[in-house]
């Protein structure tokens, strides 16, 4: 299947199965905002769970807040996002399509890498088993010349960038005879600065009343919360502070379904540690964030690191972690060593002492930060990518199936009486009320097996549990595994020992170690 299509359908059957709807969906939606249906709140909460227990349960030294959304305005002033959270967007002038200039030419740069890849493809082709890759790629004409175009650009691009200098970002857009994708046309604005906070009102008289800001980020609360947890957990450095909430950017370009959204929850992380001692931290965490993507049992060819280019200004170091969407590597999570810019900047704005005193060093500092960074949307959707096949049976029929990795997924076993009467029903509550103590159950009784099975293929539940005739007399139920459609006959009091221990968030734990 080709890839945009599967990520159509993606998008079509979040709905369709009570995984993502669009907000306010009776009055036509609102742009980038989408809401959680009951399925999808189920998976959001598991990897919500994963995360925040890796952090917290599994680290000594990383603790958790939930700090308020509406912070003082000033934060944001000495965090630099009232100057500088800003992105550079041109506009089309026949389609009137507004785009990100930035973003213009990173497509483009991507494009030269794709020309790369189907040369070498074509050249795999020809010369079948024989086809030395390397050699191809270091000796093809025609692909260093691409790779030169390439790398010509992204040395133009980043200077611009690390300048901020707009009309040198539109000169490429020119230069590089980027069209529209709409208009297919090259009339293009200026390049200029938009502001990404939402600002609203507080208090209630017009004269008194001061403009806040919607976060755009979660980091800040924990920031400013430096002091309150290190001092009330006699927290010693090196230590985190972990946080999942609600951000919002008012993103000038809003596609890709959950991709990029306005309204969007974050799991950020803040390492606070010895200044000097920040690569090897970096470097760490790199790893082991980079090792819990990867027990998800993904595939390791479908993660990368990407280094940034373009530094932000406090940072001295910063990767993101990608994942391979139907729309190509795409961020999922950021790694940035912040330096101690942020704590220094709340110090000279609030004008209090955010410093440590290292017993072992003897003297005072402000800690230097390695923030880990990653969007629960953007996560729940590279799990539904990679998750959603479709199946061709050896009865010439199509499943629909989610393999979510059985700890994320919504519902973990459904119980399915093999008629509505003869006691059975009551024999599978039965199973139900003993067993809801320990995961996510579902009791179906309507339609066929068999289209209870797709049913619950298409949700992802790992496993269903038939109970029938043969049930009342011995006890024994009939168990479908998901992923192989095969099924067993097993004792209904061996069902909790079978399930729990590959469904639970722990078991994923385990396997990180
Ligand atoms: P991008 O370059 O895609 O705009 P970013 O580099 O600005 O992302 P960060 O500020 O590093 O993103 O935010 C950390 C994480 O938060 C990202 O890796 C992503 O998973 C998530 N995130 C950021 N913006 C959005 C958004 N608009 N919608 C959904 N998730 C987002």
């Amino acid at each position: 299947m080709a890839q945009e299509d599967v990520f159509k359908k993606v998008v079509s059957h979040c709905k369709e199965y009570g995984f993502v709807f669009p907000s306010s969906d009776i009055y036509d939606g609102l742009g980038a905002v989408y809401d959680y249906g009951q399925n999808g709140v189920e998976m959001k909460n598991n990897i919500k769970q994963y995360w925040w227990q890796s952090m917290v349960l599994m680290h000594e030294n990383i603790v958790g807040i939930d700090s308020a959304i509406f912070m003082h305005p000033t934060i944001w002033k000495a965090s630099g996002h009232v100057d500088a959270f800003n992105d550079p967007l041109i506009d089309n002038r026949d389609s009137k399509k507004r785009y990100r200039a930035d973003v213009l030419i990173e497509e483009q740069i991507a494009k030269y890498e794709e020309k790369v890849e189907k040369e070498v493809a074509k050249a795999r082709k020809r010369f079948g088993d024989a086809f030395d890759e390397q050699k191809y790629r270091e000796t093809s004409p025609k692909v260093a010349e691409e790779l030169a175009k390439r790398d010509a650009l992204h040395e133009r691009y980043s200077k611009a960038m690390n300048a901020m200098d707009l009309e040198e970002l539109r000169q490429i857009i020119l230069d590089e005879e980027i069209v529209c994708p709409i208009s297919g046309t090259r009339n293009w604005t200026e390049v200029r600065q938009f502001n990404l906070m939402f600002k609203t009102e507080m208090g209630s008289t017009a004269d008194g009343a001061s403009t806040i800001y919607l976060r755009p980020e979660t980091a800040q609360g924990i920031f400013v919360n430096y002091l309150n947890v290190q001092k009330t957990g006699r927290m010693k450095i090196p230590f985190g502070i972990a946080q999942i909430g609600k951000a919002f950017r008012n993103e000038i370009v809003a596609r890709q379904f959950i991709f990029r959204m306005r309204e969007f929850e974050q799991m950020e992380m803040q390492f606070f540690i010895k200044p000097g001692t920040e690569l090897d931290w970096f470097k760490t965490w790199k790893q082991t964030r980079m090792a819990w993507h990867q027990n998800l049992g993904f595939g390791a060819e479908n993660y990368r690191f990407h280094d940034h280019e373009k530094l932000a200004h406090y940072a001295n170091a910063a990767t993101d972690i990608e994942f391979k969407m139907p729309f190509g590597f795409k961020e999922v999570e950021g790694i940035h060593s912040r330096t101690n810019f942020d704590l220094s900047q709340h110090e000279k704005y609030s004008g209090k002492s955010i410093k440590y005193f290292d017993p072992e060093l003897n003297e005072s500092y402000t800690p230097y930060v390695i923030e880990t960074s990653i969007g629960v949307d953007r996560m729940f959707l590279s799990v539904m990518c990679h998750s959603y096949q479709e199946e061709q049976l050896e009865n010439g029929e199509t499943r629909v199936v989610l393999r979510l990795p059985a700890a994320l997924a919504p519902v973990k076993l459904a119980v399915m009486p093999l008629t509505k009467k003869d006691g059975l029903p009551e024999k599978a509550r039965e199973i139900i009320d003993d067993l809801k103590f320990h995961f996510n159950c579902q009791y179906d009784e309507k339609d066929s097996i068999g289209k209870r099975y797709r049913r619950q293929d298409a949700i992802g539940t790992p496993y269903c549990v038939t109970v029938d005739h043969q049930s009342l007399e011995d006890n024994t139920v009939t168990i479908r595994f998901r992923d192989t459609m095969e099924q067993e006959r097993v004792n209904i009091s061996d069902l909790l020992g079978i399930i729990e221990d590959k469904v639970t968030i722990t078991s994923l734990l385990k396997k990180l170690k």
